[in-house]
């Protein structure tokens, strides 16, 4: 079946024709790690997940790379400000990579309690100056560049398609608030590649470079990974709308400028969390929610999930504790019922069931990842008096891979540490055939109040 994305550059649905059969290449901008993530940025990278379940549920085989920005990005998006690691850096009185190992750490474990897949490489800017640096050479020998007050600037009026992606207009006025003016540019959409500035000599992080100490800009480093893993063309190049009239404007400009050809096929971005009157989710505001702070008032992260997933990510999402609430409900019930099933059926059901409902289910998540009429399939399957119970449980299953709502997890249980050791220990008894010891391990279990379950997916319990 097609599968169709909007493409930001012509804004609208257009059908997906990777650049090899069978292959996707996906780059997804990764967080800034001067601070935790809050649940508007985990919104984005959620998105991405749904575009790889999807992918490999209709059976390409994804690479899929999100960079960790550790330098380079100023609090200002267009080269104005401080560089949030080293706000981050003088906030907490350590350096800027204590702080971004330890953020870069925070974020992971959240993408894991997200049910996010990791994605296969995760590059960190630090540890691409070197091809970034590279990248800024051949712009120069090209002529795309010119160095004024010591940084080296991208010279937008070189590239006649540099308005193309944000429907700029002429007058960059009109679009983008510039904090401060930089009397350097000769144009003020020119961005900066390279910084060596006297204003920036505070900057602890520096690294050589043909014009000097310095270090690179946002942009840069997002053009410079994204070509080392995945070449120089790309299929989708993913990201918050934030994220559109510049950073990825800026992106496209030196890509295409280098490379000589088109980079991305399909841009694809997320619109945002709000909270209040339409107030964007942000660090620098009071309005941060970590996802921490919804697990610390009692709520499973997948319900978080279950909520983002109630709404189309090209819409914006107002965030309230009443609309999670409705969505702890609702996953409670689904593995309620889940747990039924496998109560009934334990794992004697088709790997792979025929039924129209998957028909529906694909056609949705591939009408540009549908997922509000996605779950609605799951619910309408789940309610059909017609399909048999070992049917319903194998949709469930097909359906979680891209879900990744984690159905089968036992209601809102959380399994107590000494179980988990248990069934560890019970698995491994298993693997060696010592199945004495197996069954009094189970026994032993289900002693404490939980009754085990081993199914293809391993073993779990749940509360009896
Ligand atoms: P940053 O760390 O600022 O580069 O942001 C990481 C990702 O989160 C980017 O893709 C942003 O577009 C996205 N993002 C930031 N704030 C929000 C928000 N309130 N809602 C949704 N996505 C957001
Ligand atoms: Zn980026």
């Amino acid at each position: 079946m097609e599968i169709f994305l909007t493409n930001t550059p012509s804004g609208k649905k257009e059908v997906f024709i990777p650049l090899e059969k069978g292959k996707v290449g996906i780059y997804t901008c990764g967080l800034t790690v001067y601070n935790y993530a809050h649940i508007g940025n985990l919104r984005a990278y959620v998105f991405s997940d749904i575009l790889r379940r999807t992918l490999e549920f209709n059976g390409y085989k994804v690479k899929h790379v999100m960079n960790i920005t550790d330098v380079g990005h100023l609090t200002d998006d267009a080269d104005e400000g401080e560089d949030k690691l080293e706000k981050g850096a003088k906030r907490e009185k350590k350096t800027p990579l204590e702080i971004a190992r330890f953020y870069e750490a925070e974020f992971i474990k959240d993408l894991k309690m997200m049910n996010i897949l990791i994605p296969q490489i995760m590059p960190r800017a630090t540890e691409h100056v070197e091809e970034m640096i590279e990248l800024v050479k051949k712009l120069q020998d090209k002529g795309f560049t010119y160095s004024a007050g010591g940084n080296v600037y991208f010279d937008t009026s070189k590239f006649n398609g540099y308005r193309d992606l944000a429907k700029l207009e002429k007058d960059p006025e009109k679009q983008i608030s510039r904090v401060e003016k930089d009397t350097f540019k000769k144009h003020p959409f020119d961005f900066v590649l390279w910084f060596t500035r006297y204003k920036y000599d505070k900057h602890s992080m520096l690294w050589d470079s043909p014009w000097g100490g310095g270090f690179p800009g946002w942009h840069i480093e997002c053009s410079a990974m994204a070509s080392k893993y995945l070449g120089e063309r790309i299929d989708i190049h993913t990201g918050g709308i934030d994220h559109i009239p510049v950073h990825h404007t800026n992106e496209i400009a030196q890509s295409e400028c280098a490379f000589g050809h088109r980079w991305v096929n399909y841009w694809l971005h997320s619109d945002w969390l709000v909270v209040g009157e339409g107030e964007k989710m942000a660090k620098s505001k009071e309005n941060f929610l970590r996802l921490k702070t919804l697990t610390d008032a009692g709520y499973d992260a997948l319900d978080y999930r279950y909520f983002l997933l109630g709404a189309h990510y090209r819409k914006q999402l107002e965030f309230t504790y009443e609309a999670l609430d409705g969505a702890r409900n609702a996953l409670k019930k689904i593995r309620n019922r889940a747990g039924e099933l496998i109560k009934s059926y334990g794992d004697c059901f088709p790997e792979e069931p025929e039924s129209e409902y998957i028909d529906d289910f694909t056609r949705e998540v591939n009408d540009d990842l549908n997922t509000p009429r996605a779950l609605a399939v799951m619910w309408e399957a789940l309610s059909d008096n017609s399909l048999k119970e070992a049917e319903k449980l194998s949709l469930l299953r097909k359906f979680d891979k891209v879900l990744g709502l984690d159905v089968f997890a036992s209601g809102d249980v959380k399994i107590p540490v000494e179980i988990e050791e248990l069934i560890r220990k019970r698995e491994t008894a298993r693997k060696s055939r010592d199945f004495i010891t197996a069954d009094q391990l189970r026994k032993d279990i289900e002693s404490r109040g939980y009754e085990v379950l081993d199914g293809k997916d391993g073993t779990k319990v749940r509360k009896s």
